[in-house]
């Protein structure tokens, strides 16, 4: 996508996914309403005694929007400049059932049509890799991960251990510990991703049967190195697909789900205040008031390059939370 005048380095999207069934059958007035030229979207709040409150975005996806076109304007020119030698970031965020894993993943890693960013990527990287000249040498490296409740876990390991994060002058921040697997084929990444879900699946059904309450963070390291100047270049992307960010625990919650709410709270309330610093171009940015937002450190601003993808449902029925949604999404620009 071309970079027009007074673009930041973060670009801030917005996703309507079309009506499910259940939404179908309920009574619901048109509330929202997405400009022609795709950069505005109007509530007109319930009581309609209130104005109606526009947000603007980079781009508006309204719910007929491919995973192609999803991909080619907020993600695909991220994937490039990584192969460059950047760092980027793309985020879903958005309320349960709203899209972030479609959009992120898609549902059917066989089905192309309905294929995310994450196997998008994973083309344009390899064809980028195959159309290079025969003085470069790409090596891939990718990790798989969640945070839930503060805690780290490594998604290619069955196991429950709660990595640490560590920094240093050759790394910067890392995950120690993090499996990382060199990688020379989409076919393998793809591999890595159902062993991932599926250890991401399993433990939460045994722990409380909701994978939605933690960050998925899948990410992807290219080195490039040139035989005739010597030049090494390294571009790192990270392709994160939030938690659900409904309020939790407003009735009966405890234990838990009380901690639980209050942590996904938290570390969704920093990454806005972060990304909003970023936008801003703040010289404080709190990186570390959270997991996630510190591991982002070196992959946040600077040369860097960050969508933030809002998904929504388009629904009366879920009103208030699309409105939080947007108002999320706003701030972030
Ligand atoms: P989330 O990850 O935000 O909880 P999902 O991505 O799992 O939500 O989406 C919830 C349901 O809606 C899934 O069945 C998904 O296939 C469907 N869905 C989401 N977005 C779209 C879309 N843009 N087009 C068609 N179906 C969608
Ligand atoms: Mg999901």
């Amino acid at each position: 996508m071309e970079q027009t005048e007074g673009t930041s380095n973060v670009q801030v999207f917005c996703r309507f996914r079309p009506f499910n069934e259940k939404e179908m059958n309920l009574p619901s007035r048109k509330f929202i309403d997405i400009s022609p030229d795709a950069k505005t979207v109007t509530v007109q709040p319930y009581l309609e005694v209130t104005d109606k409150v526009k947000y603007n975005f980079d781009y508006v996806f309204d719910p007929s929007a491919s995973q192609s076109m999803v991909y080619e304007r907020a993600a695909k020119h991220i994937v490039e400049s990584v192969m460059q030698g950047f760092n980027g970031t793309i985020f879903t965020y958005g309320q349960t059932s709203s899209g972030k894993t479609f959009t992120m993943s898609g549902v059917d890693l066989d089905d192309p049509e309905l294929m995310g960013i994450i196997p998008r990527m994973v083309s344009t990287v390899f064809s980028i890799i195959e159309n290079s000249d025969e003085h470069s040498e790409f090596t891939v490296r990718v990790s798989y991960c969640e945070i839930y409740m503060e805690k780290i876990r490594d998604l290619m390991m069955n196991t429950k251990e709660n990595l640490k994060i560590r920094e240093n002058k050759a790394r910067g921040v890392y995950i120690e510990g993090l499996t990382e697997i060199c990688t020379s084929s989409g076919q393998e990444i793809f591999e890595i991703l159902k062993i991932g879900n599926f250890n991401r699946s399993t433990e939460f059904t045994r722990m409380n049967k909701e994978s939605s309450r933690s960050h998925s963070l899948f990410s992807i390291t290219v080195t490039q190195s040139n035989s005739m100047d010597f030049s090494t270049k390294v571009g790192k992307l990270h392709l994160i697909d939030l938690a659900g960010s409904e309020k939790v625990g407003k009735t009966g919650a405890e234990g838990t789900r009380l901690e639980e709410a209050k942590k996904i709270n938290t570390s969704l309330t920093a990454l806005g205040i972060v990304i909003t610093a970023l936008s801003e171009k703040k010289s404080y940015v709190p990186f570390r008031d959270s997991k996630l937002t510190r591991i982002l450190e070196n992959s946040l601003g600077g040369n860097s390059k960050t969508s933030l993808i809002i998904t929504c449902s388009p629904s009366q029925f879920n009103e208030e939370e699309t409105i939080s949604t947007l108002r999320f999404g706003i701030r972030a620009k």
